[in-house]
């Protein structure tokens, strides 16, 4: 499996310098994510250990069950999942510096609530359903610029970046649309001085475009750890 996961690396980071020349953009510009639900400590450990320095979960079980392993080995944990409010208290027992997924007020408060009580901070990306699927959580296109304002207000939660799932396509340009959307959102957010410089959008099948619409963030999982055996869905879905 080292050996596995190594060589997914390179060929991954070759992709994302491929994609970033291809666009005129230095691969610095450009982090990856570690997708690693259902993969391993041991496994997330090898990527750890060769020079990667952000990962992401999608359940707090997930984080809790691999913290102990991995809490002495230098990165930062992004929380990618979908949060429900009476799981805040439980997300930031885990040090995690970033929660990708924030996409409801309802949340938001609760969240500045248990910050406030902790007396802590933390970094948020605000999710945006950018395919306008039902099966796919975030905020509708239309709604980011309020729930952003909205967000604002609460001074314990940082906004840094937007982050959304595109469509599923093998249309490039249907994925494409949600991409350059997302982009769209930030020109808006950030003209009224909500500071969300990040991107985070692109993963296995679509970082390329992602690249070439300004994502500064790819979150990768199967083309580095291989195919999970739950569908995406379980991740995805709220009844599941
Ligand atoms: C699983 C997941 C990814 C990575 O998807 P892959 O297709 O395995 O690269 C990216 N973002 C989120 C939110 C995920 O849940």
């Amino acid at each position: 499996m080292e050996n596995t996961i190594k060589t997914n690396l390179e060929i991954i980071l070759n992709r994302i310098k491929s994609a970033s020349e291809a666009a005129n953009r230095s691969s610095e510009e450009v982090k990856l994510l570690l997708a690693t639900k259902t993969v391993s400590a041991d496994n997330i450990k090898i990527a750890l250990n060769n020079k990667q320095t952000l990962i992401g979960e999608n359940k707090i079980d997930e984080i809790k069950e691999k913290y102990n392993e991995l809490k002495n080995i230098q990165h930062q944990q992004h929380f990618i999942g979908h949060l429900q409010s009476n799981k805040v208290k439980d997300l930031l027992k885990y040090d995690v510096d970033c929660i990708q997924s924030l996409d409801r007020l309802k949340v938001a408060q609760k969240l500045q609530n248990r910050l406030e009580y902790e007396d802590k901070t933390i970094d948020a990306f605000l999710q945006i359903n950018t395919s306008y699927e039902e099966s796919k959580f975030g905020v509708k296109p239309e709604e980011a610029l309020k729930f952003a304002m909205d967000v604002a207000h609460f001074d314990r939660i940082n906004i840094k970046g937007l982050m959304t799932i595109g469509l599923f396509s093998a249309e490039d340009e249907a994925v494409r649309k949600c991409f350059k959307l997302l982009k769209n959102i930030q020109i808006l957010l950030l003209d009224k001085g909500i500071p969300a410089n990040e991107l985070s959008m692109g993963m296995s099948g679509d970082l390329e475009i992602a690249i070439q619409e300004g994502a500064t963030i790819v979150r990768v999982g199967t083309a580095i750890f291989g195919k999970r055996k739950y569908p995406d869905s379980y991740y995805w879905n709220e009844n599941k």
